[in-house]
């Protein structure tokens, strides 16, 4: 007998199909998630569950085998979760400003669900009626320009920074490696559009995969196209493989990368994580990138126009 989330999966109603992806909409008891200790955020809101874009690396699957279905199913069976203002807003009441919230670290929150549904636009109008909040944004899509207005009105009352992921400037390979995301060229335009808008945007490489993105000469050429395009913080970190992302990328590497499939293997059927000499190599690499083009590894702190000891003012009428 299914129960919890796996019973409110299996009765939720299937409103659109297009192709292979069908979506649907899910009841979830908060908007606001706590994270587990260590995080540079206290809080995550992930405005659906599933994710189209289909990254073959991808580590939040487990998210639908909690839902008692195929990790596979992750990327062709998209929840909106609901994201009414006034439930949010209740939850907002309830914490502490100083606690960081991190939008879109499970699930793209700009993914093509994003287009008819329209979560991740509600929550951030909230985030425009208040001030005070440290918020962050992460996304793979340049979706994220339909709603520029409205980030410059939520980091005009919070500290706020958008991150771009972009794990390879080659087209074929982020074809291969993140089947349905926006093409890299797309997600740099849209870092150079954010950072014209004056906002804080950073580029994430991650993961950075072994023998596939991480030669210096790979993240270099990243790095360069990430300062050209206005970027002001340059992330880094090393992939890792839950058992359910090993399903999905496993295989795709016996197809697409045959040679490296056993060291894959070997590696990571120990361990999600890679060993200390690796990440510690790949740390120092990172930051000799970083170095070489002027980047910080995390957002600069900024004090917002409207921060909340100072004159308010709105752009969006008060409901
Ligand atoms: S964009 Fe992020 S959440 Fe979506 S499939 Fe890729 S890694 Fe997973």
């Amino acid at each position: 007998m299914l129960v919890g989330i796996a019973r409110m999966a299996s009765e939720s109603e299937l409103l659109e199909a297009k192709s292979r992806v069908h979506y649907f909409e899910i009841a979830a008891r908060s908007i606001l998630n706590r994270t587990k200790p260590g995080m540079p955020f206290r809080w995550t809101i992930n405005p659906y569950r599933g994710c189209e874009f289909g990254c073959k690396y991808c580590y939040a699957r487990y998210t639908h085998e909690f839902m008692e279905m195929d990790v596979r199913d992750f990327e062709d069976k998209i929840y909106a979760k609901p994201a009414a203002a006034h439930l949010l807003r209740q939850e907002l009441a309830r914490i502490d400003r100083s606690e960081g919230i991190a939008i879109g670290t499970a699930t793209d929150p700009y993914q093509p669900a994003e287009r008819w549904f329209g979560r991740t636009r509600t929550i951030l109008e909230v985030f425009a009626r208040q001030s005070g909040w440290h918020l962050g944004l992460i996304t793979k899509s340049d979706l994220v320009l339909r709603d520029l207005d409205l980030l410059r009105e939520v980091a005009r009352r919070n500290v706020f920074h958008v991150v771009l992921t972009i794990t390879t400037l080659n087209e074929k390979l982020a074809r291969l490696l993140e089947p349905r995301a926006p093409r890299p060229d797309l997600r740099l335009k849209a870092v150079t559009q954010l950072s014209d808008a004056g906002l804080m945007v950073g580029v994430n490489p991650n993961p950075i995969m072994p023998l596939i993105t991480d030669s210096e000469a790979h993240l270099g050429r990243l790095a360069k196209a990430a300062r050209d395009a206005g970027a002001q913080y340059f992330g880094g970190g090393p992939l890792f493989l839950m058992p359910c992302a090993q399903k999905v990328f496993f295989p795709f590497l016996d197809e697409h990368f045959p040679a490296l499939a056993p060291h894959y293997r070997a590696q990571f059927e120990k361990s999600a994580y890679l060993g200390k000499d690796y990440k510690e190599t790949l740390r120092a690499r990172v930051q000799r990138i970083r170095d070489r083009y002027g980047f910080r590894s995390s957002p600069v702190e900024y004090r917002p126009e409207l921060w909340p000891t100072e004159e308010q003012g709105t752009l969006f009428p008060l409901q």
